[in-house]
């Protein structure tokens, strides 16, 4: 089985995953998208995200890590803007054992 799979039942021709896709790798051929070169996917996961017919499945991807938005969802701007503000990456690490269920999350 291909790691990257488009499903010709499904794809409306939309070309989204040929802009999206930062590695060049679905070109738009006689109306039907194909996958070039596929061991040049870094899993970044945006062609499934963005698909809006679900048409792309990839192998080492769980489809159920992207859960559609909720219709009708608006995130004020001024939440948003707290969000972003306080993210911040860890870069000082605890001598603690972290379990392994919480890093497979
Ligand atoms: S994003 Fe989905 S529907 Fe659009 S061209 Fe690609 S595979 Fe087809
Ligand atoms: S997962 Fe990312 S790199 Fe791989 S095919 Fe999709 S958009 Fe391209």
């Amino acid at each position: 089985m291909a790691k990257i799979q488009v499903d010709d039942e499904k794809c409306i021709s939309c070309g989204d995953c040929v802009v999206a896709c930062s590695s060049g790798l679905f070109v738009a051929k006689s109306e039907k998208i194909r996958v070039l070169d596929e061991e040049y996917c870094n899993l970044c996961g945006h062609c499934v995200a963005l698909c809006p017919t679900e048409a792309i499945t990839i192998q080492e991807i769980d489809q159920r890590e992207f859960p559609a938005l909720p219709g009708g969802l608006i995130v004020p701007p001024e939440t948003l803007a707290t969000f972003l503000r306080s993210r911040r990456s860890c870069k000082v690490f605890a001598e603690k054992e972290v379990p392994r269920q919480v890093l497979e999350k």
